[in-house]
């Protein structure tokens, strides 16, 4: 945090000083929240998770089941349970799944990019492959980095960006199943319930609804992330360059790019016959690969295409940080 304030030294009292003044004390409070206030994000994020949950199964499967008979509520807890199950798995394993870093690479690193001019961080003190970044909250550089998220108190990088997309796939289906069923139990032909319990479902109703649409906006961004080989962080630089190129009259080819099957199945690590579906399921498996070369692909390495030094993306604004 101190970084921000050795900003403000030279400061004078200036309307303009004044607003860099301000948006160094949010840059500050946004830092100190993300490193010290992880935690409580984690279990804010739980509880809300659970408290739905154990709502849904009062006031949702105990009508049902009362109503309906037990194949109907059968059917509702088996669906219920499996998108639960899957939240809380992948939830779980992207908070603790480190995102991976360039301590153990960093050898292969520099064997595959003989000759090239590799990226440097200045803080770890280590070659930095493509797409890695340093992330000055974690304080170490994270392997194909695609944000720092409070709400798992961890990066999302190379090993545990599938359980991220996976938790926000479950996480709208879950809410938008939420929403559905108590928006049908608000309408629908039930005995009519104790006003506590009907002002508890209204606000879950609203919760839920605004969480499946946040959620799935959000899904379908990483969505088209994952399909063109972006993270978040490199989609602003990715954007800038292919702008520039434009402007040349060429087009721009993101090096990283290997088609947008491929693409999908090595972000989930879901190869063989069944990928189809194996790219949804639980797994326990550490991903293959080391965030260098592509899975899959016996040809280019990831350091492969990017001009490195030249170009000021914004890993490099990360390295002095
Ligand atoms: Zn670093
Ligand atoms: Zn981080």
């Amino acid at each position: 945090m101190r970084r921000y304030f050795d900003m403000l030294a030279p400061a004078k009292l200036s309307p303009s000083c004044m607003c860099d003044a301000a948006l160094c004390c949010a840059l500050a409070v946004t830092d100190f929240s993300m490193t010290y206030m992880g935690p409580v994000y984690v279990l804010v994020g739980m509880a809300l998770i659970l408290g739905v949950s154990c709502l849904y199964l009062m006031a949702i499967f105990m009508p049902v089941y009362a109503s309906q008979g037990l194949p109907v509520a059968a059917a509702h807890l088996a669906l219920g349970g499996f998108l639960l199950g899957n939240i809380l798995f992948n939830y779980v394993l992207c908070i603790v799944t480190p995102p991976g870093t360039t301590a153990k690479s960093v050898r292969e690193g520099y064997h595959l990019a003989a000759g090239m001019n590799v990226r440097f961080c200045k803080t770890c003190r280590r070659a930095k492959p493509s797409l890695t970044h340093h992330c000055h909250i974690c304080k170490q550089c994270v392997l194909r980095m695609d944000h720092h998220c409070p709400w798992v108190h961890n990066c999302v990088g190379f090993y545990n960006h599938r359980y991220f997309v996976l938790f926000i796939f479950y996480l709208c289906l879950g809410s938008l199943y939420a929403a559905v069923s108590m928006w049908n139990r608000l309408v629908g032909p039930y005995p009519l319930m104790q006003p506590r319990v009907g002002e508890a479902m209204i606000l879950a109703f609203a919760i839920s609804a605004s969480a499946a649409f946040a959620l799935g906006v959000l899904f379908l961004w990483h969505c088209y992330l994952i399909l063109t080989a972006q993270s978040t962080i490199d989609f602003l630089d990715n954007w800038k360059e292919r702008r520039l190129c434009a402007k040349e009259g060429l087009r721009w080819h993101n090096p990283h790019d290997h088609g947008l099957l491929a693409n999908w199945k090595e972000a989930f690590d879901a190869q063989g016959r069944f990928w189809w579906i194996a790219w949804g399921l639980p797994s326990l498996r550490k991903k293959q690969g080391n965030a260098v070369q592509f899975v899959g692909s016996p040809t280019p390495p990831l350091y492969r295409g990017l001009p490195v030094s030249s170009s000021a993306r914004s890993d490099d604004i990360d390295s002095m940080v």
